[in-house]
This record gives structure tokens, C-alpha cells and sequence, in this order.
């Protein structure tokens, strides 16, 4: 290949006027070159898709109006064919047939945008195994919604949105759905290799993240006592054992024998108290899990203290600022400013706020406040990025909470909150010409 600044035609050259005018295509760099390849591999994938599908139809041709088994074994015998022919394992081959089969029949805007590479090919795969698990009749509901998802967003980021999405539409059946599922919970255990074996304890998501974040916390507390040379793995795992054999904490350490879950539910204020209200508004959301059914987050909104509950409310109290009175921010404002992202603010990152650390953007040593707009929760892993590298993060003036990242190279991303929290600004300024700028 020639270089991209050396045009080899000489025609070329006498097109432009000459002089200082002379047109100079941009060089491009070395992120450019690889981003061209990303392109060429979704192109390449819509296209290995359209020809997986046209194959499955030639095959099945001969076959059509016989019974049910001649399909069923004709449909084996063309996975065996794409695995051997691809050297990929069967399960793989037929997961492209079946992905295949979605996008080509059902899904043709998603395929269109594939093979323009405005999403990659794991978007389309997460697109077809969760937009393929509607109903049909709520189906039309979600498509554009979905692409215009995944044209927008990285891998991550766009499955959750994805996620909520689908049970924001489906959430007037979630109540029924829950109930049904529920019915289904139950403790199997399952052996394995070496004298191990796997308990699984299959029910509501509520308790099973109530359970593993009780189980993370005290393991935590005993990891850090001196001598102790188990992994946190290690220690959650004894500590489960150990409750539900002994049902007691009594020998383990005082300060990890207090612990109790927390799980934090977003209710719209609203929806607990008006059934109406409840049909028009979103759903309540639990941290790290998504939307519950309405009679549970009612259920948990008036239990016991163990629930840290957020009240979306127009006109709830917060503390917005501390400014430079304190650096670490009061518990209040640290709530806040996780509830506000719900995640690791790095473009795609997927991390509980409630696993993050508060991130000033612009440095305490640097005279930035303690406050709401110079706030925002970010992983070890990402907060290292900021904090040590030339990435530059900036909080978005006047976005509610939006966090610009300029990579080394000058590349700019956006990553949006969760949740808008209402910013107060003097007269004059505008809040929502910023947070509602496209990326
Ligand atoms: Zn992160």
C-alpha cells in the first residue's frame, strides 16, 4: 500500500490549482488505521452474515413443505457444514445462522447498520438475543429505538440501555412476569470435578445482590485483619458456608459480624403513592439489577433502614456543594453524586457506582470544589486513567453530571449520567442547550 500522503497518480496533482492551495488529504494516525480495520471487520461481518443466510436458504430449498424432522435434520447438517467449513465449533455455527437468519428476515435496518459500520458486530449480537426475547407485539415498539441505541453507544453501555429499554416497555407486564418467575426459586446443587461442587440458589435478584454484597462486605473486614492470607473469593466463600451451616456470625470478627446488606431502589415518589401515576412513570430501578415490580419496591421503600432509598422527586432537598470547605465529599453528596452516574463514569464502563471512588475532575490541589459539578464516581481503573495519564476528563458545565474524556490522541467522548439531578443556575445561563448536545 502506498502511503496515505504520497497520492501515486500524477493526474492527481494537476487537478489541484496549484500552490499554497493544493489540497492535503489528512494523515492519518495511528488510532485512525485501527478504527479503519474495526470498519472493515463490521462490513466484512454483515456481509459473512447475508452469505450464512442465503446459504441456509439454498440448502433448505429442496426440503420445503416436508415435515418438521426433514428441517430439523437439514438444519444440522448445515451447521455441521458452516463449522467444519469456518473450523468453528457447531455452537458457534449455529449461533450464526441464527444471527443470521434475525438480522437478514427480521431485523434489516440493524443489518443495514452493520454493513455501514455504525455498530460493530457485537452490538448486532447483543441487538438480535435481546431484541428476539420481546413478544412480537412489543417488538415494533423497540427497534429503532434500539438501533438509534446502538449507533450511539459503546458495547456496554448500550445493553443496559438496551436492557431497560425492553422492561421499560414491557414493565406493564413486569408485575405478572415477576410473579410467575418468582414461583420458580429454588437451591440445586451441582457436582463437579475434584470433590467440588457448585450451590446454586436461583431467585429474585433483589436478595441474591443483597446476599453477595452482605457476604463481600464482612469478607472484606476479615481479609484486612493481620495474617489472614485467604482470597476475598476464598473468605465470601467460607463465610456463605459457614452461615447457612451454623447460621450464626458469632466466631467471626466483632467488626464483621454487624454487617448487613444494602441495596439501593429508586422509586419515583409519585408511583408510591398513586397507581396511576405508577402506569405513567418509569419503573422503580434497583442499583446494579434494574426494574422491579412496583408492589416490590413498595415493599422495600417502607422496610426496615437496611434500604437506602432515593426518592425521585423535583423538589427533594440535596446537599449540591461543599465547595472547598472539605475535600472528601459528606455522605450526602457522595449518595448523590453515585446516584446521579449509577456507574463508573469511563466511556462504557459498566462498575456499580457503589463500587467507585469520587473523583474530583478538576484536582483538589488544582482549587477544584467539593461539589455536585466537580463530582463523579470513576473505578480504580479508570480514576488510575484520569489521575495518571493524558487523558483530560472535564464535567460538562451545566449538563447534569456529563463527563467529556479527550483521549491522548484528541479524541473526545461523552459519557452521560444515569440520571438527570435538577442544577440551579443564575438567570441567564442555560442548562439544557448543554445536556442536550449530541455526542
Ligand atoms: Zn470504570
Amino acid at each position: 500500500m502506498s502511503h496515505p500522503t504520497s497520492h501515486p497518480d500524477p493526474e492527481w496533482a494537476g487537478c489541484a490549482d496549484g500552490g499554497e492551495d493544493e489540497f492535503v488529504p489528512p494523515v492519518p494516525d495511528a488510532v485512525d488505521l485501527v478504527l479503519e480495520s474495526a470498519t472493515m471487520l463490521a462490513v466484512f461481518a454483515a456481509e459473512r452474515l447475508r452469505r450464512i443466510e442465503a446459504m441456509r436458504r439454498e440448502e433448505l430449498a429442496p426440503i420445503l413443505g416436508r415435515g418438521s424432522g426433514a428441517v430439523e435434520m437439514a438444519e444440522r447438517s448445515i451447521r455441521l457444514e458452516l463449522s467444519a467449513g469456518m473450523r468453528v465449533t457447531e455452537y458457534a455455527a449455529g449461533r450464526l445462522l441464527l444471527q443470521a437468519d434475525a438480522l437478514v428476515n427480521r431485523y434489516p435496518r440493524a443489518l443495514d447498520a452493520l454493513s455501514g459500520a455504525r455498530i460493530t458486530e457485537k452490538h448486532a449480537e447483543i441487538f438480535v438475543d435481546l431484541v428476539d426475547q420481546v413478544t412480537p407485539e412489543l417488538r415494533a415498539d423497540i427497534v429503532d429505538r434500539a438501533i438509534a441505541l446502538a449507533e450511539a453507544e459503546p458495547v456496554g453501555t448500550f445493553r443496559r440501555g438496551l436492557r431497560d429499554l425492553i422492561a421499560r416497555v414491557e414493565s406493564t407486564t413486569l408485575e405478572e412476569r415477576h410473579a410467575a418467575a418468582v414461583g420458580g426459586r429454588r437451591v440445586v446443587v451441582e457436582s463437579g470435578a475434584d470433590a467440588m461442587g457448585l450451590l446454586l440458589l436461583h431467585g429474585p435478584q433483589v436478595e441474591l445482590h443483597a446476599i453477595f454484597g452482605r457476604a463481600t462486605a464482612m469478607a472484606k473486614v476479615i481479609k484486612a485483619t493481620p495474617g489472614e492470607t485467604r482470597t476475598l473469593d476464598q473468605i465470601r466463600a467460607d463465610i456463605v458456608a459457614d452461615l447457612l451451616i451454623d447460621g450464626t456470625t458469632e466466631h467471626l470478627p466483632a467488626a464483621a459480624s454487624g454487617i448487613r446488606a444494602s441495596v439501593v431502589v429508586t422509586v419515583p415518589v409519585l408511583s408510591l403513592l398513586d397507581d396511576d401515576a405508577a402506569v405513567a412513570g418509569d419503573p422503580p430501578v434497583v442499583e446494579g439489577i434494574g426494574p422491579i415490580p412496583l408492589s416490590r419496591a413498595r415493599e422495600l421503600s417502607g422496610g426496615d433502614g437496611k434500604w437506602m432509598r432515593v426518592l425521585t422527586h423535583p423538589e427533594t432537598a440535596m446537599v449540591l456543594s461543599v465547595g472547598r470547605d472539605r475535600y472528601s465529599p459528606p455522605a450526602a453528596l457522595q449518595k448523590l453524586v453515585k446516584w446521579r452516574a449509577d456507574r463508573c463514569m469511563g466511556p462504557g464502563c459498566g462498575m456499580p457506582a457503589s463500587r467507585c471512588e469520587v473523583d474530583h475532575q478538576i484536582r483538589w490541589a488544582d482549587q477544584g470544589e467539593t461539589a455536585l459539578e466537580n463530582n463523579a464516581p470513576l473505578c480504580k481503573g479508570h480514576h488510575l486513567v484520569k489521575d495518571n495519564t493524558d487523558w483530560v476528563v472535564t464535567q460538562l458545565p451545566g449538563s447534569g453530571g456529563a463527563l467529556e474524556w479527550i483521549s491522548p490522541t484528541g479524541r473526545r467522548y461523552v459519557v452521560q449520567p444515569e440520571r438527570k439531578v435538577p442544577v440551579f443556575h443564575s438567570a441567564g445561563a442555560s442548562a439544557d442547550d448543554a445536556s442536550s448536545a449530541p455526542f
